[in-house]
This record gives structure tokens, sequence and C-alpha cells, in this order.
């Protein structure tokens, strides 16, 4: 695991359920997870994924596409279908292009074609993780990135437990920029977005104001790690 700071200290051992007929990738997954800190749980096909994804909760489901019984699309649409928002990764064959689109609108959050470095499942498990970790969840009202924890309800931000001193334009273009994280935005839509088109505002307003920004949320604002500038079209939230 990264030590990123935004773990959920509550949430110890992520589990895990890998959903796969393959014996001999199910063994390999299970063990390097299970060296990696994670609690594993497996199916070994989809009927069998789909019962234990709606009975249990998991952190995460690492899920194949071809599946006996019931394939890994049908299982993704009906765990979603049953209000499972557990983060999903599918592993698709190599080729299946269909299955990727397919599997990412029926409520699938990454793919993995086959065959993949086990190092690159971890990889993008660990993002999934993170991002479920931190994005605030229905009711919740903070959000946190790097040592920043953003509530939203008392418009406070705090950096490393010290609050930080934002300027109402400051906090509203944060939030603009959590709610629409790894999105990237242009300096005319934030500036209708954020300041409204009644205001008029000059484009470099919003370099202004992100730079302000990044000076109290940025460890190095020279070298920005959440908010980045997408060169010749905007910015973009990578928190
Ligand atoms: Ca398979």
């Amino acid at each position: 695991m990264s030590d990123t700071g935004v773990r959920h200290p509550l949430v110890t051992i992520p589990r895990v359920l890998v959903v796969e007929d393959e014996a001999g990738l199910r063994l390999t997954l299970t063990d390097r997870l299970v060296s990696e800190g994670y609690a594993v749980e497996t199916a070994d096909d989809g009927a069998k994924g789909l019962e234990r994804a709606t009975s249990e909760p998991y952190d995460l489901i690492v899920l194949d596409v071809m599946l006996p019984r019931m394939n890994g699309l049908d299982v993704c649409r009906a765990v979603r279908q049953r209000g499972v928002t557990t983060p999903i990764l599918m592993l698709t064959a190599r080729g299946q292009v269909v299955d990727k689109v397919v599997g990412l609108k029926l409520g699938a959050d990454d793919y993995l074609t086959k065959p993949f470095e086990t190092i690159e499942l971890m990889a993008r498990l660990e993002a999934l993780l993170r991002r479920r970790l931190s994005s605030p969840q229905p009711g919740g009202d903070t959000y946190r990135f790097g040592d920043v924890v953003v509530d939203f309800r008392r418009a406070e931000v705090s950096r490393g437990g010290r609050p930080i001193e934002l300027s109402a334009r400051e906090f509203k273009l944060l939030r603009h920029f959590i709610e629409h994280r790894g999105a990237t935005l242009s300096r005319d839509e934030l500036l209708s977005d954020v300041w409204g088109y009644d205001e008029m505002p000059l484009t470099r307003t919003v370099d202004v104001h992100v730079a302000g920004l990044r000076q109290k949320i940025e460890s190095n604002p020279k070298s920005p790690e959440y908010i980045v500038t997408v060169h010749g079209l905007g910015y973009k939230f990578a928190g």
C-alpha cells in the first residue's frame, strides 16, 4: 500500500473478492493479494461470484468476463442492479474491446486486459481503493487528498491537521475541482461555473486563483501534484 495519507483509518484490511475460473490465475492473485495485506475470497464461476458479491461486503471486486454459468458482464450488471457500489475491476481477454466498453457501461470501474503483470493489477486495485476511500460517500461531507481535508458543510480546509484560510472563491474553486476530479476543465468552463457569466472576469483570473490555491494546498506549488496544468487546455484535479 502506498503511504499517501488518504487511507481510511477504520479500514485496516481491505477485503477483495476474486471471481475467476482459471485455477492458476486465481491462486496467483490470491497469493499476491494476501502478501500485499488484502483479505481475499474467491469464486470460480459467475453465479457464485454474484452470490458472494451481493451477500457480503467487499472493498474491491476483481471480475473476469469469461466465466462459466454467468459471464462477468451479467454479473457486473446484476451486482449494480442490487445496489452494490463496490469498485469492480474487470479482466477482459485481449482484443475484446466490446467487453471493455460494455463493462464500463454496466458499472465496472476499470478493466485490465489479459495477460497482465500482477504489479499492474495491484496498482489498479490500489487506485480504486484510494478513490473509494477518499470519495465523498452519500451523506458524507468531507474529502481527503494527501494531508488535506476539505469539510464541505463547514466550508473548512485543513492541511496536516492545521486549518488553512481560503477565500470564498478559492473554496468554491477547490470544491468544483474535487467534484470534477480527473476531468480537464478549461479556463472558460471554470469561469462560467465558478464565477458565473454576470461577473465577466478575465481568463487570467482563473490562473491567479489557481496559483493562490496551489500555494495553500500543494507541498510544492511550483510542481503541483493535485491541481495540475493540462497544457493548452486548462486544469485538472488529480487528488
Ligand atoms: Ca475466465
